[in-house]
């Protein structure tokens, strides 16, 4: 199925690209949840971090990589990595997601 990241990959619809390579791309979130939110996703169409396959750790290190560089190219010290896998768990997109979230604080547990 044809998601909103894969249009976003296409460039069929607009998005605030902040870094691109070969494997990954990362964009500014639409409806920020904090003054930091910059999603990271994989050019493959992975539809959770759940469905990864062995072949796919590499790609997924690199991803995991990537947003520690960016974050520190925000100026972020401290932030918050998350994946959402599943509905239950908040995932709405179902192409794989890394949410990078700083700039403000955060609860633990979060809700
Ligand atoms: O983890 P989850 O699937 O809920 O995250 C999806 C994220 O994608 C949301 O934070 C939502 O704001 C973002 N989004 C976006 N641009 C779109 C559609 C969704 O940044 N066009």
């Amino acid at each position: 199925m044809m998601t909103i990241f894969q249009k976003i990959l296409d460039r069929e619809i607009p998005a605030d690209i902040v870094y691109e390579d070969d494997m990954v791309c990362a964009f500014r979130d639409i409806q920020p949840q904090a003054p930091v939110h910059i999603l990271v996703i994989p050019k493959k169409p992975i539809v959770k971090i759940g469905d990864m396959d062995e072949e796919d750790r590499n790609l997924v290190g690199h991803l995991m990589h990537r947003a520690t560089r960016i974050a520190a190219d925000e100026n972020l010290t401290d932030y918050r990595l998350v994946i959402n896998n599943g509905e239950g768990a908040g995932q709405s997109v179902f192409h794989l997601h890394l949410h990078i979230l700083g700039g403000r604080p955060f609860a633990w547990p979060p809700g």
